[in-house]
């Protein structure tokens, strides 16, 4: 970021001004008190601000101090908290509350390491109530100043990105107001949702727009870059999981490219949707349903169940079919490729990628098979069947 201090300051004493007059009137803001930031911050998580107020006011009526919270009976504190939704804010509330009295006698701790390991406390929150109760100059970045801050520097980064943090940060760490890093924040939070709002800004009366490029450029609304998620292909298969009369599963490496690429699975073939709907619907298996090795002598299959597996792009649903092999079948030896193998798994030994590579204790040999995602799920629902 290249401007100069005098810039900086320019900015800082615009921005501040603006939020002296316009500040929206919330009761947490005629008071500095760590505890009462921390509970509106927890509070304003995923809530409106304005449904927030009267919440706000009766938590501090019943529980003034972070003592009381720390003794909140755990019903009269969901009761407070219903409505607000997210349970789990409150709880996280109460056994940091107990943080604060047991590890901090009682007194908030003032600096951001501290801040940030109370429970439920994250880097927004950690550094709002740093920044407005302990005068720490750390940028507490939210939607809104990511939004206000992609545009006034035409920031290129995609937004949703954890990695883009990062960027948002050493621009703001640049701005922010020594002296007032606290109202600095809530300004281009007021900001961000006053009038830099995400589909209409109102940059004719932004008290940032000589500032801003996006105005400049005209490209208010191509900022804050946002990639689209990709929609997830749905993608049905049929997993075989033959079993020979030793106990043994046949297990297939996967080609070396692709998704779940050199993972061992039981064979998969796709299947259309409406026949995996009828096979976990009512447990038919259409005779089409067939394993390319399985002789048409095995014909006794069995529907073990089905399960879903999420990749970035694409999404697996998987219906697990168990196959018996009569007595004496087992697929010929000139199949049985480096490839290919029966295996015994061990159920204990599964999250290790262990299988057993067979069955016979006198010469049992452990075989570390990268085994697939999907696959350590199939032999699972295998244990629960059985
Ligand atoms: S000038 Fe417009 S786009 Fe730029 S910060 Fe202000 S409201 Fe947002």
């Amino acid at each position: 970021m290249d401007w100069s201090k005098n810039k900086i300051k320019e900015f800082q004493k615009d921005l501040l001004s603006w939020y002296d007059a316009n500040k929206k009137p919330l009761p947490w803001r005629q008071t500095t008190e760590p505890y009462k930031i921390w509970i509106s911050e927890i509070m304003s998580q995923q809530t409106q601000v304005e449904t927030v107020i009267p919440y706000f006011e009766r938590f501090m009526k019943k529980y003034p101090t972070v003592e009381s919270l720390a003794q909140a009976d755990d019903t009269e504190l969901l009761k407070l908290w219903e409505g607000l939704g997210y349970y789990s804010r409150a709880r996280n509330l109460k056994i940091a509350a107990q943080e604060v009295v047991n590890e901090y006698n009682g007194k908030f701790p003032d600096n951001l390491k501290e801040i940030l390991s109370l429970r439920g406390i994250g880097p927004y929150t950690a550094a709002a109530i740093a920044s407005i109760s302990f005068d720490l100059a750390e940028p507490a970045i939210d939607g809104n100043l990511m939004r206000v801050t992609s545009r006034i520097f035409e920031l290129e980064c995609d937004i949703s990105k954890s990695s883009s943090r990062k960027i948002f940060d050493e621009h703001l760490r640049t701005l922010v107001s020594k002296k007032r890093p606290g109202d600095f924040n809530q300004g281009l939070m007021d900001l961000g949702s006053l009038v830099c709002s995400p589909k209409k800004p109102k940059c004719e009366t932004c008290p940032l727009n000589k500032y801003c490029g996006a105005v400049a450029d005209g490209k208010q609304l191509n900022y804050p870059v946002k990639t689209k998620k990709l929609k997830q292909k749905e993608l049905y298969y049929t997993a075989f999981a033959l079993e020979n009369s030793l106990g043994e599963y046949y297990l297939e490496k996967r080609p070396s490219k692709g998704l779940l690429a050199d993972m061992w699975t039981f064979p998969l073939t796709e299947l259309s949707s409406v026949d995996f709907e009828k096979i976990i619907t009512d447990g038919a298996i259409s005779k089409n349903i067939t394993m390319p090795e399985l002789p048409e002598s095995i014909s006794k299959m069995e529907y073990f169940g089905n399960f879903t597996h999420i990749f970035s792009h694409q999404k697996w649903h998987i219906v697990l079919i168990k196959v018996k092999a009569e007595e004496k079948f087992e697929i010929a030896d000139e199949l049985l490729t480096a490839d290919k193998k029966w295996v015994y798994y061990d159920s204990k030994k599964l999250g290790e990628n262990v299988v057993n590579l067979n069955q016979d204790l006198s010469k049992i040999s452990r075989l570390k098979l990268p085994l697939s995602g999907p696959q350590v799920k199939m032999f699972e629902l295998l244990d629960k069947k059985i």
